[in-house]
């Protein structure tokens, strides 16, 4: 195995359990380690020390992605099945203390359970995986065995790999299903709310799990309430007011996949208090500010606005508009809930830009309540990266 040393005083992060190893962190020329004929090494588990040879772990190391080695929190030399197991064992040890009795979950959640590049999602008897990193992904094999030891109940195994960010490893985009057999529609229950969701056909709709806690403490607060739930996706939280007792819940998404499985979730809860609509909600917004709509709960769950720092001011601008437009619709009393998974705007930058559009509508807000990814996200304090999402919930003073 290589030993690939760091450069003066990187060491720290790293010796803090960080786990991405920077290229120009690395001290230079590397040893020539012998690649495969798509680049990738032939063996690309080294040992990585400090720049006085203090050993500081193991990882999977890249030829050309920014992030030179994924480091596994360990210094075994046999990375293998039992190995994966061990990792997926305890974490679904804390999810299981964390969140018992789910059906759905995040069973890995890369870096925050020690495995960078890997996300595995369980939803009843079938599990997601996704590979983010090549050190993952020619492990794949290995992953699918160790899963199955671990939840010996799986009926199928679906890979959904066509995420942009695998570019960055020169990992090509891969769908379908890797192991067993899994039906056209998943079905699962969260909140007590029966969904169903396409974890493999054609135009996939997916499922954030992030949420759970979110919505359930949004179902809690929705009884005789007009609740607009915006970047609904499958339903998520207008699901879970309308259950909560909300007189009206309406939800507002672009894709027309989601506003469709949205609107059979409705069905199949039999809650005619739900109502759905494909829209753009930038624009939507206005129309109902036009019209002079109110609503007592407005939620904003946009996707991400920004991943990189460049793009930075327009999610800045981005949030800006929705919380303003959002404000304009809201009575006094009512709650303005507004998310954000853009993990380069931490919260006080959201608390300050929706302070900044509260006071120029002279509006004062309350904060009253802030949630956060569930459980089965976990945030490892040495690595900001896996803290992403933010939920804060305002009171709309009279
Ligand atoms: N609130 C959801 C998750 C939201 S994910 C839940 O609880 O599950 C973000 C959603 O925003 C996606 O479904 C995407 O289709 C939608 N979206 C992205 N841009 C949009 C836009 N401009 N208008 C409406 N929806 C949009």
């Amino acid at each position: 195995m290589h030993t690939l040393r760091l450069r003066p005083k990187e060491h720290y992060r790293i010796a803090e359990g960080h786990l991405w190893v920077f290229r120009d962190e690395l001290v230079q020329p590397l040893p020539k380690i012998s690649t495969e004929a798509s680049g990738l090494p032939v063996d690309d588990l080294v040992a990585v020390e400090s720049n006085d040879g203090k050993p500081l772990g193991v990882g999977f190391y890249h030829p050309t992605s920014k992030i030179a080695v994924r480091m596994l929190g360990t210094d075994t030399t046999t990375i293998d099945a039992n190995f994966f197991a061990e990792r997926f064992a305890s974490a679904l040890a804390l999810r299981q203390r964390m969140m018992p009795h789910e059906e759905a979950y995040r069973l890995v959640f890369g870096e925050a359970d020690l495995l960078s590049g890997l996300i595995i999602d369980i939803y009843g008897s079938v599990a997601v995986l996704q590979m983010l990193a090549a050190g993952m992904d020619r492990r794949r094999d290995m992953i699918v065995e160790a899963l199955l030891q671990t939840l010996p109940h799986l009926t199928g195994v679906v890979e959904r790999n066509s995420m942009k960010v695998r570019e960055k490893e020169g990992l090509e985009m891969r769908d379908g299903i890797v192991w067993g057999t899994v039906p056209d529609r998943v079905r699962f229950t969260e909140n007590g709310i029966l969904l169903e969701v396409d974890l493999i056909g054609g135009q996939k709709t997916g499922y954030f799990l992030d949420q759970k806690t979110n919505r359930a403490f949004i179902g809690k607060l929705s009884a005789g309430k007009r609740v607009l739930d915006c970047f609904c996706n499958v339903g998520g939280f207008a699901l879970n007011a309308a259950a909560g007792g909300a007189t009206l819940a309406v939800g507002v998404d672009s894709s027309a996949v989601a506003i469709q499985a949205a609107e059979h979730h409705a069905l199949l809860n039999e809650l005619p208090n739900c109502r759905f609509e494909q829209a753009n909600v930038f624009d939507l917004l206005r129309q109902y500010v036009d019209e002079g709509q109110t609503w007592d709960i407005v939620i904003l769950d946009p996707p991400s606005f920004a991943k990189s720092r460049q793009a930075l001011s327009g999610a800045r601008a981005g949030y800006a508009e929705l919380n303003r437009t959002a404000l304009k619709l809201l009575r006094s009393g009512g709650l303005l809930v507004s998310a954000s998974c853009t993990q380069l705007v931490p919260e006080h930058d959201l608390m300050d830009i929706i302070y900044t559009e509260a006071a120029r509508l002279r509006r004062r807000l309350r904060l009253v309540h802030r949630g956060e990814q569930a459980a089965d996200h976990p945030v490892l304090l040495a690595m900001p990266e896996t803290q992403y999402l933010k939920f804060l919930v305002f009171d709309v003073l009279a």
